[in-house]
C-alpha cells in the first residue's frame, strides 16, 4: 500500500481532524496501519464531491462503454496485484491466505461482471393507445452510499461500488474500521484509472461517527449496508428521516438440511466447509445443521472428525481457519458459548479457544458442534459469526421445513439428498434468498441474485438484479 489515507474528489487527504483509528493484526494483536477517522465533516466533503461530480457536464455526458471499460482496467489491476492484494486482506482480517486470494479473484470478477453491462441497461416500450408513444429509461439514482462489514472487506466493497458506478452513479464508500486496508489499495486502482474525479470517494472511520453521518445525510440518494441486524435498522432509521432507499444485508442462521438418502461424505464436506470459512464469520455460513434421524448419529459422528482435523494458524500461514477478528468479536462468542451451556448443549467438540505456542496474543477458536438445543433457544436463533454449528433432528420433510424456516432470518438453505422432486418441493418452501442443492454457495456466485427474506435484509445483490438498486425509473410517454 503507497496511501493510508482516505480518497476524495481525486485527492489523498486525512481527516478533517486530523484524528487517526489503528487497524490490527488478529492473529498477533500488532497494529498493521493508522487510517483517517473520518466524521461527519469527511463525510460531507466526499458527498458533497461524489453529488458535484455526478452532476457535472464530464460524468453526465461520459459514455456507458467508457464507464465499463474503467472498470474491466479495475478487474484487470486486481488480477496483477493479486497476490499483494490477498496479503494485506489476510493480515487485516486474519483469513487464511486461499480465502483471500478468492476474494480478489471475486472481486475482479464483479468489476468484469458490471463492466459488461454498462452499456446494456435498457428501459422498455409500452403499448398505451394510438398516437401515445410510451418508453421507460432507467436512469442511475445519483450519489450511492456503501458502508461495509469487515468480513469480506474488497468483496463486499466491489460487488456494490461495480454495480453503482456501471449504472452511471458516483459512490461515497465507508470500510469498517477493523479492515480498511484492501478498500484503500481498491481506491489507489481507481486513481490510476481515467475514471473522473468524484466518481469514487473513500471515508474511513468508526460507525459510530462516519457510518452514522453516511446514513442520516440528506444529499445521499441510495444507501447500500452488509452488517448486522441492529445496525441495519439504524441505518435504515437514519435513510428514513431523509426517505431514501436501502439495500440491507443483514446475516443469517442458515441451516443445512440433510436427508438420509444423501451422498453423505459430499455432504459432510460442504457442511464443514460452510462453517469454517473465514472462521464463520460469513453471513452465509451454514450455522444450523438439519439432519433425519435415522442418520443424525451416524452423520454427526463423520462432522465431528472432520472438525476435528481442522488446522487452526495465522493467516499467512494458510491454513484452514484463522482467527476471529478482535476482542468484542471473540468474547460475543465466549459469551454464546456460556449460554448454550445454560441452554443444555451437549458440545461435541470445540466450545472454547484454542491454545497454541506462539498465537497467545490471537484470537482462536475452536471449530465446535453443539447438539441438544432447542430449536427455540436463543443459541439456535441468533447468528453467532464463529465456526460453531448447532445441530438438530427432523423425522418428516415438513418438519425439516418448519426448522429450516423457524428463526427470524431467511438468506440461505442447502438442501442434501438424491430425491430431486423432494428437493424442489423443499425449495419451494423455504423462506430464503438462495437455496443451494446439493451444494453450499455455487463457487461464489457473482452472477446470483443475493439477499434476504425475513430479518435477512431486502434488496438484492449480485447478478442483474443489482442494477435495479442503482437505477431510477422514469416513463416517458409522447402524444404524436
Ligand atoms: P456492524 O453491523 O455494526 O458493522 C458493519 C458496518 O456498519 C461497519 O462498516 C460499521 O462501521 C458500520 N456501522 C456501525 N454502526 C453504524 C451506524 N450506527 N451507522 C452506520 N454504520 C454503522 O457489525 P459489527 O458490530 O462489526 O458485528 C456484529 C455482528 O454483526 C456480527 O457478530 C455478525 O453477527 C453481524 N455481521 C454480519 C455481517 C454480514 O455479512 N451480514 C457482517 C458483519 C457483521
Amino acid at each position: 500500500m503507497k496511501k493510508q489515507q482516505m480518497y476524495i474528489n481525486g485527492e489523498w487527504i486525512n481527516s478533517i481532524g486530523n484524528e487517526k483509528l489503528e487497524t490490527k493484526n488478529p492473529a498477533t494483536g500488532e497494529v498493521l496501519a493508522e487510517v483517517p477517522r473520518g466524521k461527519k465533516e469527511d463525510v460531507d466533503a466526499a458527498v458533497q464531491s461524489a453529488r458535484r461530480t455526478f452532476e457535472s457536464e464530464e460524468w453526465q455526458s461520459f459514455p456507458p462503454i467508457e464507464r465499463g471499460r474503467i472498470l474491466h482496467k479495475v478487474a484487470v489491476a486486481l488480477r496483477e496485484d493479486a497476490e499483494e492484494i490477498a496479503l494485506l486482506e489476510t493480515l487485516d482480517t486474519g483469513k487464511p491466505l486461499t480465502q483471500a486470494r478468492k476474494d480478489v479473484e471475486a472481486s475482479a470478477l464483479y468489476f468484469e461482471y458490471y463492466a459488461g453491462m454498462a452499456d446494456k441497461i435498457f428501459g422498455e416500450t409500452i403499448p398505451v393507445q394510438p398516437g401515445i408513444l410510451d418508453y421507460t429509461l432507467r436512469e442511475p439514482v445519483g450519489v450511492t452510499a456503501h458502508i461495509v462489514p469487515w468480513n469480506y472487506p474488497l468483496q463486499i466493497i466491489s460487488r456494490s461500488t461495480a454495480a453503482a458506478i456501471a449504472t452511471g452513479n458516483t459512490v461515497v464508500a465507508k470500510p469498517a474500521e477493523d479492515t480498511p486496508l484492501t478498500a484503500i489499495k481498491l481506491a489507489e486502482i481507481f486513481d490510476a484509472t481515467h475514471l473522473p474525479k468524484g466518481v469514487f470517494n473513500l471515508v474511513t472511520g468508526y460507525g459510530f461517527e462516519a457510518g452514522a453521518a453516511i446514513s442520516e445525510h440528506p444529499d445521499v440518494d441510495h444507501i447500500t449496508f452488509t452488517g448486522s441486524v441492529q445496525t441495519g435498522s439504524a441505518v435504515m432509521m437514519g435513510a428514513a428521516k431523509n426517505v431514501k432507499p436501502v439495500t440491507l444485508e443483514l446475516g443469517g442462521k442458515s441451516p443445512n438440511i440433510v436427508f438420509e438418502d444423501c451422498d453423505q461424505e459430499e455432504a459432510v464436506e460442504w457442511v464443514v466447509r460452510s462453517i469454517i470459512q473465514n472462521a464463520g464469520q460469513t453471513c452465509s455460513a451454514g450455522s444450523r445443521l438439519l439432519v433425519q434421524q435415522s442418520i443424525k448419529e451416524e452423520f454427526l459422528k463423520k462432522v465431528v472428525v472432520k472438525m476435528e482435523e481442522i488446522q487452526i494458524g495465522k493467516g499467512i500461514d494458510d491454513l484452514d481457519l484463522g482467527p476471529i477478528l478482535n476482542e468484542k468479536q471473540f468474547s460475543r462468542i465466549l459469551e454464546f458459548m456460556n449460554v448454550a451451556r445454560n441452554e443444555g448443549a451437549k458440545f461435541l467438540t470445540g466450545g472454547e479457544r484454542q491454545e497454541t505456542a506462539g498465537l497467545e496474543n490471537g484470537y482462536f477458536f475452536k471449530p465446535t458442534v453443539i447438539d441438544g438445543l432447542a430449536p427455540d433457544s436463543y443459541v439456535s436463533q441468533e447468528e453467532i459469526f464463529a465456526p460453531v454449528v448447532a445441530a438438530f433432528a427432523f423425522e418428516t420433510e415438513q418438519q425439516a421445513i418448519e426448522l429450516a424456516n423457524g428463526t427470524e432470518y431467511g438468506l440461505v438453505a442447502g438442501i442434501w439428498t438424491k430425491d430431486g422432486a423432494r428437493a424442489h418441493r423443499v425449495a419451494s418452501k423455504i423462506r430464503a434468498g438462495q437455496i443451494f442443492i446439493n451444494n453450499y454457495g455455487a463457487g461464489g456466485g457473482v452472477q446470483m441474485p443475493f439477499g434476504g427474506f425475513k430479518k435477512s435484509g431486502f434488496g438484492r445483490e449480485k447478478g442483474l438484479e443489482a442494477l435495479r438498486n442503482y437505477t431510477a425509473l422514469k416513463n416517458v410517454a409522447l402524444k404524436y
